[in-house]
């Protein structure tokens, strides 16, 4: 029999008093890539004390990711995303709690229409999107196996379906220089931290020649030693991102000519050591189209894209190149209003509006996933795009 979608809602709402404090919790307690335990405990709990399903804790080796799953061993299975991990001194500028709840309602909303589900459904916990990769290494340990199509969302200053996202990764240098009194003898000396501070310098020299969506951006990690000394000793990160892959390569390749170049200009050592960062997003669009409608269904129009948006990373890309997946931004305040990592986006995390656009989010997730267990056109078309998009030919 379909599932009454009304009921779906009615599940969300009857919830949530319990999502929001969900929310709040975790936002009053922030806890950094890989260390939300206070986290991952509260949503295990609250998914069990609600549903009865038992939560696996741990799922992929990650001691702070999580899998649940109801419904039936036959059809489609499709996953529901959460992330809880929040930013140092800011806090959960990001959101992430309101994404955790609203992944908990749509799992729940589910759970209580359990033996109407034409499918399997399955909410996985997804531990340090900030930086931390956690979703590429559930990927990794299979946890991912057997899903035909996942979604998240993600807090954001206005509603679109399919938001881009940028292919990025991560640079540490280590300049080691030569030390010196730097005032008795500065000419024994050999600067690491000029060697740095050059790269920065060389890295903006070169921007005229990056193609357009190429973020580049760094912060010295290391500025030296005391003020009296030539330093020894500097260090930096950058995050370099592009749309696609190649142009993300052809960009790492010059910046880090550019540390190359500053270390011999001042005679002193650098080493580069390149850390993997995210793949870009490919927001799966038949997906996404089909969340929009059930968004419009509970009064909330969205666009499609929106190129005046910034564009971040996140590991879910990585999903997306696996995984039909979608990705939505829903409005937690104004457009233009405050962003992403900005001290008052955290207010925004966990205001009334925050609160109230999460509970959206849940009916509108559980929404399509139901349409996805029993539209059998629905996931053929997501699938053939998905396909198609990564050029392996179309599915039969
Ligand atoms: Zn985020």
């Amino acid at each position: 029999m379909p599932l009454d979608r009304s009921s779906l809602d009615h599940a969300v709402d009857s919830l949530s008093d319990v999502l929001r404090d969900l929310a709040v919790q975790i936002h009053e307690n922030p806890e950094l890539r890989f260390e939300e335990h206070k986290a991952a405990a509260w949503i295990a709990d609250t998914v069990e004390r609600h549903s009865g399903v038992r939560v696996e804790r741990g799922t992929g080796g990650l001691a702070t990711a999580l899998n649940a799953e109801i419904g039936a061993g036959a059809g489609p299975t499709i996953a529901v995303l959460a992330e809880y991990d929040a930013l140092p001194e800011i806090g959960h500028a990001c959101g992430h709690n309101l994404i955790a709840a609203g992944a908990v309602g749509a799992f729940l909303a589910l759970v209580r229409h359990a033996e109407d589900l034409a499918g399997t459904v399955r909410f996985i916990g997804t531990p340090a999107e900030e930086g931390g990769g956690g979703k590429i290494e559930l990927l990794e340990a299979n946890v991912f196996d057997g899903v035909d199509a996942a979604m998240m969302y993600h807090p954001f200053d206005r509603d679109i379906l399919a938001h881009r996202s940028l292919a990025c990764l991560w640079l540490d240098m280590k300049f080691v220089g030569k030390p010196s009194h730097a005032a008795v003898a500065p000419w024994d000396g050999q600067s690491a931290l000029t060697a740095c501070m050059d790269t920065f310098r060389l890295v903006d020299s070169q921007r005229v020649h990056f193609r357009d969506g190429v973020r580049v951006h760094g912060f010295i990690t290391d500025g030296g030693q005391a003020v009296n000394i030539i330093p020894e000793h500097a260090a930096c990160q950058f995050s370099v991102r592009a749309r696609e892959q190649d142009e993300l390569e052809r960009v790492r390749a010059i910046v880090e000519r550019c540390a190359r170049g500053a270390a011999l200009a001042c005679g002193v050592e650098v080493e580069i050591i390149p850390r993997r960062g995210y793949r870009d997003l490919r927001s799966n669009l038949a997906m996404a189209r089909r969340f929009g409608t059930a968004l419009e269904e509970l009064g909330r129009t969205a666009r499609l894209s929106d190129a005046r948006a910034g564009n971040g990373s996140t590991d879910m890309g990585d999903i997306s190149h696996a995984i039909p997946s979608i990705h939505p931004c829903l409005a937690i305040c104004d457009q233009g209003e405050t962003m992403c990592h900005e001290r008052r986006f955290a207010e925004f995390a966990k205001s009334k509006r925050g609160i109230d656009t999460m509970l959206v989010a849940a009916k509108a997730m559980a929404r399509t996933i139901a349409d996805l267990l029993e539209d059998d056109s629905l996931l053929a078309e997501v699938k053939r795009e998905f396909a198609e998009s990564n050029n392996v030919g179309p599915v039969t």
